[in-house]
């Protein structure tokens, strides 16, 4: 028996704006619990919201770049629910006019190139954070979240697998983060995701039962969890218990490296959704979409090939470099100081993304400036230093934040390039060594690896190495004419 796997995906991502959907509190994330809160946000009665325009303007931008029809007019609903973490007990949101339809997305796996339609994105604000305290009963409410814009992107059921997913979700925030949309910041609740999943018989072609994965908050959790649920449903199916699955949410247990089940998936009819009736239609006219379309930036799609045309970059470094936009404008800086670009793409990925996880840093607070780290290069191709002492300096100037000639001079570590000086150790050592150069004479050509490790211990590791053999080679071949 196989099975194909039916994917969907809904995900969250809260808008870069400076002040809340229907209020002026700052949307902020970090604050003090309950900082950045107002009669408004706190859903006090006879408060009345007033909708952020830059809100709307960044979810019509969104559309414009995931390819969606934008709605001439759409409406904001209230989604009626009682649970602490909505002051109101009913969220501000969109139904059945979203702000957009349509669209999609092209992803790429090692398998296969497809395109994901979008089924609609729509405009809403965020809920407060629940903090349930362990063992002691408590739950604590911080509402600096409830009123935070968010979109939320509706996928078609057009994923076949976790790896898609994942694919899917990395695509789209690589398009959020070039946009400006959102700061995506996964581990921080910027945005975050939700799967529904089903499987049917290969070759049928109905929907069957969906399960939906409730927050998965990282790449690894979403393909975990979808693999794993894929693989449960699986062995239900094969055993003819499939009216086991059930339309539920289920959460993803790290610990126990499973779905378990959170509660009965609620229908559109639990939440008796009606009109917004203290905001009026959204209405989006030509003019405006025309005005966004001009700030949009370029894509990374686009970006990926200009990348590989004009830097001549292997699509595996592309795909984590342009994948990234912070990384990305930082290449780009650093090749416009004049650093040859295979050059800095292996300083890049070697020891700059080694250093960021060591101190836990995002890309975009890389502490180097791109002008810093071409010295840093420039001082190395010179042959001043070594690669070696290079990513010591590297390191320190990561660290420190001091500029590279500096703690080049003050460790000693410029290296020794000057010819007599050079020559002078050279004799030193073939002096010391009468041996190895009889050794030599006589034909065993692995006595010049064994000087050549003499020359670097005399110079303490200094010697320029190539100049460094160029005069040994030299001495090598008059000693043996000489004899
Ligand atoms: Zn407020």
């Amino acid at each position: 028996m196989s099975f194909e796997t039916i994917i969907g995906l809904e995900i969250h991502a809260e808008l870069n704006t400076k002040s809340k959907l229907f209020c002026s509190c700052p949307a902020e994330f970090g604050a003090k619990p309950n900082e950045n809160t107002c009669p408004i946000c706190l859903g006090i009665p006879g408060t009345m919201p007033v909708l952020n325009e830059k809100a709307v303007i960044l979810a019509v931008k969104t559309g414009l770049i995931l390819n969606c029809e934008i709605a001439a007019e759409s409406r904001m609903d209230r989604k009626n629910y009682f649970y602490p973490d909505i002051p109101k007990a009913y969220q501000i949101t969109q139904y059945d006019m979203p702000i957009c339809r349509g669209g999609y997305v092209d992803i790429e796996t090692p398998e296969v190139s497809r395109r994901i339609r979008l089924n609609r994105i729509h405009l809403e604000e965020d809920a407060g954070k629940l903090i349930h305290l362990e063992n002691s009963g408590v739950s604590l409410i911080d509402y600096n979240r409830a009123g935070v814009p968010l979109i939320e992107i509706v996928t078609e059921p057009d994923l076949r697998s976790a790896g898609e997913a994942v694919a899917f979700l990395k695509a789209l925030k690589s398009m959020l983060e070039y946009g400006g949309i959102s700061d995506c910041h996964m581990e921080q609740g910027s945005l975050r995701c939700d799967a529904n999943i089903s499987l049917r018989r290969t070759g049928q072609n109905i929907l069957n039962t969906k399960v939906e994965l409730k927050n998965l908050n990282s790449f690894k959790e979403l393909q975990k969890a979808l693999e794993h649920e894929e693989e449960r449903q699986k062995v239900l199916y094969i055993h003819g218990e499939e009216s086991r699955i059930v339309q539920e949410t289920r959460r993803w247990d790290g610990e126990k490296g499973e779905t378990v089940p959170m509660r009965s998936k609620e229908d559109a009819r639990d939440y008796r959704y009606f009109p917004e009736r203290d905001l009026g239609p959204v209405i989006i006219n030509d003019a405006l979409i025309r005005e966004i379309r001009e700030t949009l930036p370029e894509m990374p799609m686009t970006r990926k090939k200009r990348f590989r045309d004009l830097y001549g970059l292997r699509d595996k470094e592309i795909d984590i470099i342009v994948g990234d936009k912070a990384l990305s404008e930082y290449f780009e800086a650093l090749t416009a100081c004049g650093t040859n670009p295979r050059a800095g793409a292996n300083w890049i990925l070697g020891s700059m993304m080694k250093l960021l996880k060591e101190k836990g840093l995002k890309t975009g607070q890389i502490p180097v400036p791109p002008e810093e780290l071409h010295k840093l290069i420039k001082i190395i191709a010179e042959g001043r230093i070594s690669i070696t002492a290079g990513q010591e300096v590297f390191s320190e100037m990561f660290n420190t934040g001091r500029n590279a000639g500096d703690i080049v001079n003050e460790k000693g570590l410029s290296q020794i390039s000057n010819r007599s000086e050079l020559k002078r150790i050279i004799t030193d050592v073939l002096n010391d060594n009468p041996q190895s150069l009889s050794d030599y004479a006589a034909g065993k050509k692995q006595a010049a690896v064994f000087l050549m490790g003499r020359i670097m211990k005399a110079s303490k590791g200094k010697a320029n190495p190539q100049l460094a053999r160029e005069i040994l080679e030299e001495r090598l071949k008059q000693e043996i004419s000489s004899k």
